[in-house]
């Protein structure tokens, strides 16, 4: 959000500081789902080109402050929403982290009481056996949450399925992140619930001929406990051309994000975070529906807002590139109800308008894949740019530009001629 002086320039390479000081990695965020993308063709060829164009474009609002300082605050973005996107679990885990943070905090200082976290794992096993393996757990997590004692002790808890693969295996788990009155952890209460007492029923919960792994402690900090479904280190390596997905373990959690509901609240949580507003009426609890942009939040006070910046990804290869500052416009106040709808007429023209462009484009310079220019998201000024520069070369050099008649490989249309007419 914050920057040093001197004002964005066109042309200059996204950064995105947050509020605390952290730099949102969003080249390398993109580069990774480039790579995810590249491995979801072999099995989900559909939900790998959403992802290949998450985040291809995004809107900020900007202003300094006294000392002359830039802020800005994303307003728009594409992002793909997919489960498995690395970028959009990113943002989704931050605020699904601060949401928990939050409801916990409401909660226990209303009703003093402290954070624990369990965990329950079964047996890793091979990872052929994923998907029973989460049916399993599921149920078994099922029959765990109507322990009475388990309910009478925590009656506030979230929950988040994990998973891990070392080597050939699948390690899946659960953590239960929940809220326990402080005299939970005296034994006279008759609340506190041993490890052993955990380890037996969540054995029986699973039917399992073992005394599973548990454990539970108290919980410093809620937001490090909402992580991902499964840690992008486990299946993406960086190499010389860059990131590299593992296919097999993207396809197994693929099929396990869309069959099973990886985390859930309890009936009480969800009560807090309708009252926090987290959750809205009629909403789903999807993770789908949630706002990974944050519409609600401004520039920071003392901020005079300036203008808006809209980034775009350039690629370099297939897997390398980075978001560079296309378009600067002059800011304008906050509108009403017929500005917007104005706005969004604009939008709508300008989107036609770009796909004019980008035909014209493909048309004069005749080899350049479709492909190549999408994943750019670029701007109509840009391609107008482009188009001009191009025709005027054209022009000045008697310049015949190669195209699908002449070289027989162009895109279609790019011999200047419809198919039909021809
Ligand atoms: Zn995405």
């Amino acid at each position: 959000m914050r920057e040093h002086a001197g004002g964005p320039r066109l042309g200059e390479e996204l950064r995105d500081v947050s509020s605390t000081g952290k730099v949102r990695p969003w080249r390398r965020l993109k580069e990774q789902g480039l790579a995810v993308a590249a491995a979801f063709e072999g099995f989900d060829a559909e939900r790998g080109e959403k992802m290949r164009r998450c985040a291809s474009y995004a809107k900020y609002v900007w202003g300094d402050d006294a000392a002359g300082v830039v802020h800005k605050k994303l307003r728009e973005a594409n992002f793909c929403r997919c489960r498995m996107c690395p970028g959009c679990t990113t943002r989704l885990s931050h605020k699904r982290g601060f949401e928990l943070s939050m409801c916990f905090e409401h909660v226990a200082n209303k009703e003093d009481m402290v954070a624990v976290m369990m965990t329950l794992t079964p047996r890793s096993m091979h990872r052929a056996k994923t998907k029973r393996e989460l049916k399993m757990m599921q149920a078994a997590w099922k029959k765990m949450r109507e322990w009475p004692r388990f309910r009478r002790a925590m009656k506030y808890w979230y929950r988040g399925t994990e998973m891990t693969f070392p080597g050939e295996t699948v390690h899946p788990h659960i953590h239960v992140m929940g809220l326990v009155p402080k005299k939970y952890f005296d034994k006279r209460s008759g609340l506190f619930l041993h490890q052993r007492e955990i380890a037996e029923k969540w054995g029986r919960c699973l039917g399992a001929d073992y005394t599973p792994v548990v454990d539970i402690r108290r919980m410093r900090k809620v937001v490090e406990a909402a992580k991902y479904v499964a840690k992008p280190s486990d299946y993406l390596t960086e190499g010389a051309d860059g990131w590299v997905a593992d296919a097999e373990i993207l396809e197994i959690l693929n099929t396990a994000v869309h069959s099973y509901h990886l985390s859930g609240w309890s009936k009480s949580f969800s009560k807090v975070r309708h009252e926090l507003g987290f959750l809205k009426k009629g909403q789903s609890d999807d993770d789908e529906d949630v706002d990974l942009i944050g519409k609600g939040e401004g520039l920071p006070e003392g901020v005079t807002p300036r203008g808006y910046l809209k980034y775009s990804w350039f690629s370099t290869t297939a897997l390398r590139g980075m978001h560079r500052l296309v378009e600067m416009e002059p800011y304008v106040e906050d509108e009403g109800r017929a500005a917007k709808k104005r706005r969004r007429k604009e939008k709508r023209e300008r989107e036609a308008e770009e796909r004019r462009l980008h035909r014209d484009l493909l048309r004069a310079t005749g080899r350049i894949a479709v492909a190549d220019v999408s994943i750019c998201g670029v701007f109509p000024s840009f391609y107008a740019d482009q188009v001009a520069a191009q025709q005027a070369a054209m022009e000045e050099n008697d310049y015949e530009p190669e195209t699908a008649a002449t070289s027989g490989c162009g895109p279609p249309g790019a011999a200047g001629g419809r198919r039909e007419s021809g």
